[in-house]
């Protein structure tokens, strides 16, 4: 009896011990997969990002590997095994981001007027103002001017106008406000001019289109690149992100992140790596899967323009050995007035630049510079960045920015 009773507590213990392990090991089968490291030259599928809070549930058991211990590819490399890290990962794997939504483009300038609207010595309202004296005496069209010249709307633009307006109020006799308000809409319009504001994305060969963006770090280059995505995704389109940004650290994650919000994949390399090969990756990734545009971002080293030559000059280059580029945007920041035009000067010189994206106008009353860097380059405003929002990038549009100007 004592026997049959040892031998079924031996039993009992047995089992308990065994499926003691079958759980552990089930639990082992759940565990994901190492991530791959973020930090390695590669291609990253939106859907990898876990959402907020995945990180607290999913176990990490498994050590994760330094970059040292991992063999890096080249960039070139990365893009070329795509499928590998397209994979799905397990049947437990997060489930995919939840993609946004952006907003349509339409009508988006018309939240500058509610910035701007804060400042009380917005361009336009000046103008407004000084136009609106019982008397245009000499002392009155010497401050208009004034007025213009500190809006960084620049010396002949300024002339120009005051010219007009002179000539103008002059024919008008007696001024309600709503004349002078038509006719100062009129003229700021005129000045704008009438330019192609298309931002073309569309390659005229069986390729995307491609698109360069440029500019001085810190201007909001990398933004206006991810706010850019974000357009041209709630157009209907899809995007392929060149993180060709690699001198200041972050870039390439700010751009994948931007990315990741919307489903476009980011083409990315090690930092400090070679900007031009990673482009160059990027346009080759956006014709593998078919992409309706690439963008790529670029540092903006104004070190010596020679520098600055070799870097840019070499991405154009090299991208340009699966097609021609059909846009290169030129980022500037509306709130460094001359400073910006010194920059915009120096990058004319290094590529041809087909349209200007003003960031940051919500941060300053002027405005003019718009004006003025047109003039400077021969080249159009395309786009304008009005806030840190998501969706705070506009088409440009001389009729709704005189508006947002001049205000109520
Ligand atoms: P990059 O070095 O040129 O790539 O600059 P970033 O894209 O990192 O932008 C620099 C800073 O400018 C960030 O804090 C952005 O949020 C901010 N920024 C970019 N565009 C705008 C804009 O239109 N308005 C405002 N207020 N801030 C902006």
């Amino acid at each position: 009896m004592e026997l049959i009773l040892a031998v079924v507590i031996a039993l009992v213990v047995a089992v308990a011990v065994t499926s003691g392990l079958v759980i552990s090991g089930r639990k082992k089968k759940q565990l994901p997969p190492a991530e791959p490291p973020s930090t390695t030259p590669t291609i990253t599928a939106p859907p990898a990002e876990p959402h907020v809070g995945d990180e607290a549930e999913t176990p990490r058991e498994e050590p994760r590997r330094t970059v040292e211990e991992v063999d890096l590819p080249t960039a070139e490399e990365a893009v070329e095994t795509p499928a590998a890290l397209e994979d799905p990962v397990v049947a437990e794997a997060p489930p995919a981001p939840e993609i946004e939504v952006p907003e349509p483009t339409a009508g988006r300038l018309v939240r500058l007027r509610a910035r701007l609207a804060r400042s009380q010595n917005s361009l336009g309202k000046g103008l407004l103002t000084l136009l609106s004296r019982e008397h245009l005496d000499e002392d009155t069209w010497e401050e208009i001017e004034e007025t213009l010249l500190t809006a960084d709307v620049g010396v002949a633009p300024t002339q120009e106008l005051v010219d007009r307006l002179r000539e103008r109020v002059k024919v008008l006799g007696t001024r309600t406000p709503d004349e002078l308000r038509d006719l100062l809409r009129e003229e700021l319009v005129a000045l704008l001019g009438d330019y192609d504001r298309t931002v073309h994305t569309e390659s005229p060969e069986d390729v995307p289109g491609v698109v360069m963006v440029v500019g001085v770090n810190g201007t909001g280059k990398t933004t206006t690149t991810g706010k850019l995505a974000r357009v041209l995704v709630a157009d209907g389109k899809s995007v392929v992100l060149g993180a060709a940004d690699t001198f200041r650290a972050a870039a390439a994650d700010q751009l994948q992140t931007w990315g990741d919000r919307v489903g476009a994949r980011t083409v990315r390399g090690p930092e400090g790596g070679d900007p031009a090969s990673i482009a160059f990756d990027a346009v080759k990734e956006g014709i593998a899967e078919k992409a309706d545009v690439v963008l790529i971002d670029t540092a903006g080293r104004l070190h010596t323009k020679t520098g600055l030559m070799d870097e840019l000059g070499k991405v154009k280059r090299v991208v340009e050995k699966h097609g021609p580029l059909d846009e290169i945007l030129l980022v500037l920041d509306a709130t460094t007035g001359q400073n910006g035009l010194i920059q915009a000067r120096v990058f004319a010189e290094v590529v041809d630049i087909t349209g200007i994206v003003l960031t940051k106008l919500d941060g300053t009353a002027k405005g003019g510079i718009v004006v003025a860097v047109q003039r400077e380059l021969g080249v159009p405003v395309k786009l304008v960045g009005l806030g840190e929002g998501p969706d705070d990038l506009a088409p440009f549009e001389p009729g709704a920015f005189v508006d947002a100007l001049i205000g109520d």
